[in-house]
């Protein structure tokens, strides 16, 4: 079996280089044909040497993932579905907007956080992604979108780990696809513009400000144990105080930047006046240790098996404004491709009859994000 290059970050193409007998600085250049280029083929790439080219057939190989369908919203947003074998299958979604392209990428197949109001929490857990397929989303989506507007400059300006899945547990595979987004020779994004979402794997999130200290954003979602326990099973092994404690650690990695602490507004559950109080004490706390946040208040998007159900917009508004008289920076995030996510849970019943994966065809509609900005004001620690 030849070794799929969308695996490697450079550190790993120079290494696999190196085992072909090859010089260091000939993955850079490969690295460029595969990243920058799109190339998937080895013919493609003529300034590199003959003899290499003959070579690389033997062991190597570029390949992205099946297409399984596109589905194209009114407001340009675009969702991919791609399977990743075995009746898996993911989904990748571009988000563009006036000043930005934003793609949100998969890092599971399923997830085995199992989050109450999450659609893929309750699918359960397939399988980790490999890096292959986590960087493959991003140049599939960077190179047919650019070969679509026909442009031969960067068409996505940021990434957002916020499709399927729980990315701090799959940080082997994530590390290196992370790195890949952030390398010059790769798609040169800066650690701002790479965005980690998680629901609070404490020990990952100290690996990740280590490591590759790229934007936080935290899954908060309540602002006591009992109730966070309850939504986010997670929360029973890292609670809110040693989750914020490793916000604040964080921090130290990546000085002057926010965390984002996202926060899924259920009707009746979380979204009272007295939620939004607790969280402000909670963050007032945290501030003398360092920490400075931002909130972004999410409309639930409603599923039938969840029993939960979407908080009305005054109560957001009202929620948001609390938050906000106490000084803390908030956004309400406007959903985006409405009109697919609709085509989306169609699409799962197409696929059922033909294949049988229903039940893999997960969809987030979290995922498809903008946001409206409600106020800002001066933020929590500054
Ligand atoms: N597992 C990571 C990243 C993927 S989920 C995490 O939980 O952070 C990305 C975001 O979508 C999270 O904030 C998650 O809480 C939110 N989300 C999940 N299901 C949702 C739903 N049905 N409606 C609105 N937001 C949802
Ligand atoms: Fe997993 Fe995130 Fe969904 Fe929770 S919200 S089940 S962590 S993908």
């Amino acid at each position: 079996m030849t070794t799929n290059l969308l695996d490697y970050d450079l550190e790993g193409l120079a290494a696999f280089c190196e085992r072909l007998g090859e010089k260091r600085f000939r993955a850079t250049q490969l690295f460029r044909w595969i990243h920058q280029r799109g190339a998937s083929s080895f013919d493609q790439m003529t300034d590199l040497a003959k003899s290499l080219r003959e070579k690389l057939p033997v062991s190597a190989r570029i390949e992205g993932m099946t297409l399984v369908s596109r589905h194209d919203s009114v407001d340009g947003t675009i969702k991919w579905l791609f399977s990743v074998g075995a009746g898996d299958v993911i989904e990748t979604v571009f988000i563009p907007e006036s000043d930005r392209g934003t793609l949100c990428i998969s890092s599971q197949a399923g997830c085995a956080v199992g989050c109450r109001f999450c659609s893929t929490g309750h699918q359960g857990f397939s399988r980790n992604l490999t890096t292959a397929e986590i960087i493959g989303q991003l140049w599939f989506a960077e190179h047919s979108l650019r070969q679509q507007l026909k442009k031969p400059e960067r068409v996505i300006s940021n990434v957002v780990m916020m499709g399927m899945g729980e990315p701090l547990q799959n940080y082997t595979q994530l590390l290196p696809a992370l790195r890949v987004m952030l390398d010059d020779h790769g798609y040169g994004l800066s650690r701002r513009r790479v965005t980690v979402s998680t629901s609070g794997v404490v020990p990952m999130m100290d690996r990740l400000g280590q490591d590759c200290p790229v934007a936080l954003a935290v899954s908060l979602h309540a602002p006591v144990d009992a109730l966070r326990s309850d939504l986010v099973p997670l929360n029973k092994k890292y609670p809110i105080a040693e989750l914020l404690e490793a916000c604040v650690r964080y921090q130290q990695f990546a000085p002057r930047d926010f965390i984002t602490f996202e926060y899924c507004m259920l009707d009746g559950v979380n979204d009272q006046p007295e939620h939004a109080r607790q969280l402000i004490a909670l963050m007032q706390q945290h501030a003398a240790g360092g920490l400075s946040c931002k909130f972004n208040l999410i409309p639930f998007n409603p599923f039938p098996a969840s029993g939960l159900t979407r908080s009305a917009m005054p109560e957001v508004v009202a929620f948001a404004k609390i938050l906000m008289d106490a000084g803390i920076v908030t956004t309400v995030r406007k959903t985006r491709g409405d009109d697919i996510d609709a085509a989306c849970g169609q699409l799962a019943g197409d696929v059922q009859d033909r294949t049988g994966v229903e039940r893999r065809i997960a969809s987030q509609r979290q995922g498809m994000l903008g946001s409206i900005k409600v106020v800002v004001t001066r933020e929590v620690g500054t």
